[in-house]
């Protein structure tokens, strides 16, 4: 089976790296990938948001299946294109991938499907989100309505801050992602991550992780991508796992396809584990990057059937199985990050850390710059590790972190503390 698989990051390495394993894999084709995924794919040049040109691609390259690591090509509508061509692809259309584009239209769905989230309401106008922020009272949650690349959601503890960060979304900080305002009641928890594969019916959930937003040490200073990411996550116990499957993800389920827009690919359930249970904060439609790279190192069933079985409707009864150790991963960034920082500063030592046991370094923003392995992005690399426990993962990860020589680069040195 020949696959063309999307995306550029250490998460389409990890996707990339699992689907290696598969005796199934025919050739392996990525766009446009990066110098890790280089070692495992054949890259090409598309540009995913040009529908023809990956059609044209896939019948010239006798393309089985397409993979779509990153949401905005699915927002975009690249797996619609793809089905009307009769090209199989893991990912949801359009009108489904709306459940990661649009947080207004999550949030209508829970209310229409009786899904535990935070009390809200959506505004195009400043004032009335203002008056009704005001009645709701401090902290209260701000937040742009459309994809903002994550900077588009304000925690205000004040009531300044809160009527500060409407001013700002309706004056255009994030462009036309901030016409629309959601504002809505601050949940008291713990965050946790919860993915599911699902096939527009049935869905499968994944093994648990958990990431760290922010750039520093002890979970202070300003919000990343991500700067690594453990599994499991000790808070989504069995317990925890079951209610958010029948709270949250098949209710959802349901919703969508009575809504005509069955969902198809991975459903990435940002949740608050509550007083009340498993609340949810906000849904992906892709795998979190660089949760995915934990749960593609824990993963020993293959990777391929089932996104497969996802993409063709087959998940019944379909089951994955997962290694017993524990995966930690640490994202290495560009100093500066995620603010300036600078690009083409050369990295050596990935072979070395690569050797270690149970170690594997995901490249994310890295290129070859004559012939050299340089940095090319904010996150660069994601170390990871397998280990008995998360402890041991953590241990073995900062060893392989300790190897790699790249001086213009940084990591957190505690990623995983909390279940530590
Ligand atoms: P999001 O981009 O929706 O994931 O939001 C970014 C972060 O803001 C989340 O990871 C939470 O830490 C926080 N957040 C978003 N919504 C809420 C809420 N209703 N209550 C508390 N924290 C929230």
């Amino acid at each position: 089976m020949n696959i063309l698989l999307i995306g550029s990051g250490g998460r389409e390495h990890a996707l990339a790296w699992a689907l290696r394993k598969s005796p199934r894999l025919g050739r392996l084709y990525a766009a446009p990938g990066n110098p890790g995924i280089g070692a495992l794919a054949e890259l090409v040049r598309l540009d995913p948001f040009d529908h023809d040109a990956v059609i044209t691609f896939c019948r010239h390259n006798m393309i089985d299946f397409v993979v779509v690591g990153p949401e905005a090509p699915l927002v975009a509508g690249l797996a619609d294109a793809l089905e009307r061509a009769g090209i199989r692809v893991f990912g949801p259309s359009q009108e489904a991938a709306r459940l990661e584009g649009s947080k207004g239209y999550t949030k209508d769905l829970c209310a229409e499907a009786d899904i535990p989230t935070a009390a809200y309401q959506r505004f195009t106008e400043a004032a009335p989100a203002r008056d009704y922020a005001t009645r709701m009272g401090a902290p209260i949650v701000v937040k742009a309505d459309g994809i903002a690349a994550g900077k588009g959601v304000v925690v205000a503890e004040t009531l300044e801050e809160a009527h500060a960060a409407i001013e700002a979304c309706f004056d255009g900080a994030f462009g036309s992602a901030g016409a629309e305002v959601v504002v809505e009641e601050c949940l008291i928890g713990e965050e946790a991550s919860f993915f599911a594969v699902c096939d527009g019916v049935h869905a499968v959930p994944l093994a648990t992780a958990q990431d760290h937003k922010r750039v520093g040490d002890g979970d202070t200073g300003p919000n990343t991508g991500g700067m690594g990411a453990y599994s499991p996550a000790p808070v989504m116990t069995e317990a925890m796992i079951e209610r958010t499957m029948a709270e949250i993800i098949r209710p959802t389920m349901k919703a969508m396809a009575a809504r005509g827009a069955p969902f198809k690919g991975v459903l990435f359930a940002g949740l608050m584990i509550t007083a009340k249970g498993p609340e949810l904060i906000e849904y992906n439609v892709r795998f979190g990057d660089p949760e995915c790279q934990v749960l593609m190192m824990r993963l020993e069933s293959d990777l391929l059937d089932l996104l497969l079985a996802a993409a063709e409707g087959k998940l019944d009864g379909v089951e994955t199985r997962w290694r017993p150790e524990a995966a930690l991963t640490v994202v290495m960034a560009a100093k500066g990050y995620p603010g300036d920082y600078a690009k083409g500063t050369p990295i050596a030592g990935i072979e070395a850390a690569d050797a270690l046991p149970d170690t594997k370094v995901f490249q994310a923003g890295t290129a070859l710059a004559e012939g050299r392995l340089v940095a090319n992005g904010g996150r660069v690399l994601n170390v990871t590790a397998l280990g008995a426990t998360v402890a041991e993962a953590q241990k073995r990860a900062y060893q392989a972190v300790d190897t790699i020589d790249w001086p213009d680069g940084f990591s957190r040195r505690d990623i995983g503390w909390r279940a530590v």
